[in-house]
C-alpha cells in the first residue's frame, strides 16, 4: 500500500443495462489520492457509462459507490463535492471569456468571492492561460478549451478528477503539453482517472485497466502491463502501394504475429521481432512493393493491449 495517500474513489460491483443489454459487469474500481489512472478500452466498451456514474451524473443497476467515504447515493452532495468531472462534450460558453467562465462555475458552486478569486487565479496559472483570460472562448484552441474545463473542473474541493477522451482531436505536440499539465494536477494532489482509447494517453498512468465489453480484464502499473505480456519491440512497416493484399501478406506471414493498420502504416506484433525483419523485407520485395522502411519499436501500451486481451485490432467491442 502506498503511504501518504488516501482512498478517494472505492466502487464496488458496479453494473448497468441500458434496454436490458448489460453495458457494465460488476466493476470494482479503488483509487487513492496519489493515483493518475488511466482505464483503457475500445469504443463501446462501456467506459463513458463507467465514469458518468462514477461522476454521479448516471444511473446504476447495483454496487455502491463512496467518494472520500461518503456514499455516492446516500451522500451525494458530500461525495459530489470532491468530484471534478469533464466530459466528452465542450460545456464552458464560448460567449464568455475564460475568466468569466470559472467566475460563473464558482457562483454555481456557492464559492465566497475572495476564495473564487484566490483559486481562479492559480488555476489559471496552473493551465498557463493567464495571458489568454480575458480572451472569448469562442477563440480559443482545442487544448485551450481542454485546460479551461479541467481548470473549472478544480474549483472548490475536488480531490479525483474524472476525464473522458480528453485528448481526441488534439495534435501530438498539444497532447503531450495537455498530458503533462494532467500529471502536474496529479502531483499536486488530485487523484485522477482518465478514460480513453489511445494507448498514448496511458504511458504517463501509475496505474493503468484494459477494460473490454463492460469489464476490468486487467490491471497494473505500464510495467508490470507490458512485463505481463512478454512483448519485445514490434515491427513497423511502411511500404507502398497500401492495399488490403500488402495486409494480406503480412497477416499470412509465419511466426505468430499480430498486424496492426495503422494510419500510413502497418505495425506488427511478433515474438521475435529480430528474426522476423529479414523476412519481411524479403518477403516485400519478392512481391514488387515499393519497402519505404522495415523498423522494430519498443512496445507501446496499445500493443500490450492487444496482446493482453487478445482484442480483435478491427472492429467495435
Ligand atoms: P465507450 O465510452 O467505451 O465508448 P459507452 O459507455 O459510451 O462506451 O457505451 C457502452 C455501450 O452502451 C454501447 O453499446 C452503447 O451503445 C451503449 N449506450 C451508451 N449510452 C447509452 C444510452 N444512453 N442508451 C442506450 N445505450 C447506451
Amino acid at each position: 500500500m502506498k503511504t501518504n495517500s488516501t482512498i478517494v474513489l472505492d466502487a464496488q460491483d458496479i453494473s448497468k443495462s441500458y434496454n436490458g443489454k448489460k453495458v457494465l459487469e460488476g466493476i470494482s474500481l479503488q483509487i487513492r489520492s496519489t493515483d493518475f489512472y488511466v482505464l483503457m478500452g475500445p469504443n463501446g466498451s462501456g467506459k463513458s457509462t463507467l465514469l458518468s456514474i462514477l461522476a454521479g451524473t448516471n444511473s446504476f443497476d447495483s454496487g455502491n459507490i463512496k467518494i472520500n467515504g461518503n456514499d455516492l447515493c446516500k451522500y451525494k452532495l458530500g461525495a459530489r463535492k470532491h468530484i471534478g468531472y469533464v466530459p466528452q462534450e465542450n460545456f464552458c460558453s464560448d460567449f464568455l471569456t475564460g475568466r468569466e467562465n470559472l467566475q460563473y462555475f464558482a457562483n454555481l458552486l456557492g464559492l465566497p468571492k475572495s476564495q473564487a478569486e484566490q483559486e481562479i487565479e492559480q488555476l489559471l496559472e496552473m493551465m498557463d492561460l493567464k495571458e489568454e483570460a480575458g480572451r472569448r472562448v469562442a477563440t480559443y484552441s482545442g487544448g485551450m478549451k481542454k485546460k479551461l474545463e479541467i481548470a473549472t473542473a478544480l474549483l472548490g474541493d475536488a480531490r479525483i478528477l474524472f476525464l473522458d477522451e480528453p485528448t481526441t482531436g488534439l495534435d501530438p505536440t498539444v497532447r503531450k503539453d495537455f498530458l503533462s499539465v494532467l500529471k502536474e494536477v496529479n502531483e499536486r494532489g488530485t487523484a485522477v482517472l482518465l478514460v480513453t482509447h489511445i494507448g498514448e494517453d496511458a504511458e504517463i498512468a501509475s496505474s493503468v485497466g484494459f477494460m473490454i465489453k463492460g469489464e476490468i480484464v486487467a490491471e497494473g502499473t505500464p510495467e508490470e502491463l507490458k512485463e505481463m505480456s512478454g512483448l519485445r519491440s514490434s515491427i513497423v512497416v511502411d511500404a507502398a502501394p497500401r492495399s488490403d493484399e500488402l495486409m494480406m501478406l503480412l497477416a499470412g506471414l509465419s511466426g505468430d504475429c499480430i498486424v496492426i493498420e495503422r494510419e500510413s502504416l502497418f505495425e506488427l506484433i511478433c515474438e521475435e521481432p529480430k528474426r522476423m525483419v529479414p523476412k519481411i523485407v524479403e518477403m516485400l520485395y519478392e512481391a514488387g512493393f515499393d519497402m519505404r522502411s522495415v523498423d522494430t519499436r519498443p512496445p507501446s501500451l496499445e500493443d500490450v493491449f492487444y496482446r493482453l486481451t487478445e482484442y480483435p485490432i478491427r472492429g467495435e467491442a
